[in-house]
């Protein structure tokens, strides 16, 4: 694989352990984890990979600001202002949501490492987004725009080379399952399957999105993954394995099957995984072992994204407690 400009944030590798004791309460195939919530970047995920990359990117480019977007509790934003103060940047976050009385959880950890904050609704963020980014521009920040989820492929072809990471410390791992959204990450994942010739099978689980959608921006984005890393491949979407029947109450809303998967993570194997993306695929992997939808004598890895911060989020910490 050819390399690409990037910048150290991350402690890399990030650890492979067997999750023993979750493998015998499931009695199902052998488990074990890659744990991305270790990235070691201000609590760590799959985001601190992607901006390695893209953050190189900006300062390529000479640009002194990180502009980005996502929801109230965004992982890729906490990242993001991660990123820019290490890197003694800027940052300008647009938060689609009410401005919170009292900043919690993500969004508490960027006020803390001195985002500068505009807040919208939903809908209006793209609008939003180029008016501070136009404006950002006028004030000579010299703004970079990160990509919504960091999901360009300047930042999904981290998990090209993270692919290649996991198979450094193990070849005999059959299935990655893994919470999948705006799509870096698989794209990342099944660019490097395709350019490693790897038959390891990259399973994402949706957190939000229908399967057909995701299969279509994944495949899309490997494909320029591919060409990115000078391998150019013809990808199509079927060959995209995507699971959309855990969206459950929608994004961002924890329920029973995402409360017993933080319960049973946390109290057989001490990992915190979380209300929104890591919780969401773990239910999913769990449901997918009770149905006997792996082999017995298969070896699954569940890619650990992050996110955990979340967990202390009020709302979702409210509820945990008095399940
Ligand atoms: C962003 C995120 C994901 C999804 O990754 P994509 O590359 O956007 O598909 C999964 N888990 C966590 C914790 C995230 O923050």
């Amino acid at each position: 694989m050819k390399e690409i400009s990037r910048i150290k944030l991350a402690y890399l590798p990030t650890p492979v352990e067997e999750l023993k004791r979750l493998t015998g309460k499931l009695d199902g195939p052998k488990l074990f984890i890659k744990r991305d919530d270790q990235t070691g970047l201000a609590f760590g995920g799959n985001k601190t990979r992607k901006l390695e990359y893209l953050a190189a990117d900006a300062q390529d480019k000479g640009c002194k600001t990180l502009i980005s977007t996502g929801a109230i509790q965004s992982n890729h934003c906490r990242q993001t202002a991660a990123a820019a103060r290490k890197l003694g940047m800027d940052v300008i976050l647009i938060l689609g949501g009410d401005e919170p009385e009292d900043p919690e959880a993500n969004t508490y950890l960027d006020v803390l490492m001195g985002a500068k904050i505009h807040w919208t609704t939903r809908d209006l963020i793209k609008v939003k987004l180029e008016e501070v980014y136009q404006q950002a521009v006028e004030d000579g920040l010299k703004p970079y725009m990160v990509p919504y989820g960091g999901s360009s492929p300047t930042g999904a072809v981290s998990y090209a080379y993270a692919l290649r990471e996991l198979l450094e410390q193990r070849t005999d791992i059959d299935w990655i399952v893994f919470a999948t959204s705006s799509g870096g990450t698989q794209a990342g994942l099944h660019a490097g399957k395709l350019l490693l010739d790897s038959d390891v099978k990259i399973l994402g689980i949706s957190v939000d999105e229908p399967k057909e959608k995701i299969q279509d921006t994944v495949s899309g984005l490997a494909g320029e993954v591919c060409e990115l890393l000078g391998d150019p491949r013809e990808i199509s979407p079927d060959e995209i394995l995507v699971n959309d029947d855990y969206l459950g109450g929608g994004y961002a809303v924890m329920g029973e099957a995402e409360i017993e998967a933080i319960r049973l993570f946390a109290l057989e194997e001490a990992v915190m995984v979380d209300p929104v993306y890591t919780g969401r695929a773990a239910a999913g992997l769990i449901d997918l072992i009770r149905k006997g939808y792996f082999g017995q004598d298969e070896k699954v890895l569940f890619w650990h994204t992050g996110g955990t911060p979340a967990l202390f989020a009020d709302k979702y910490r409210r509820k945990l407690l008095n399940f």
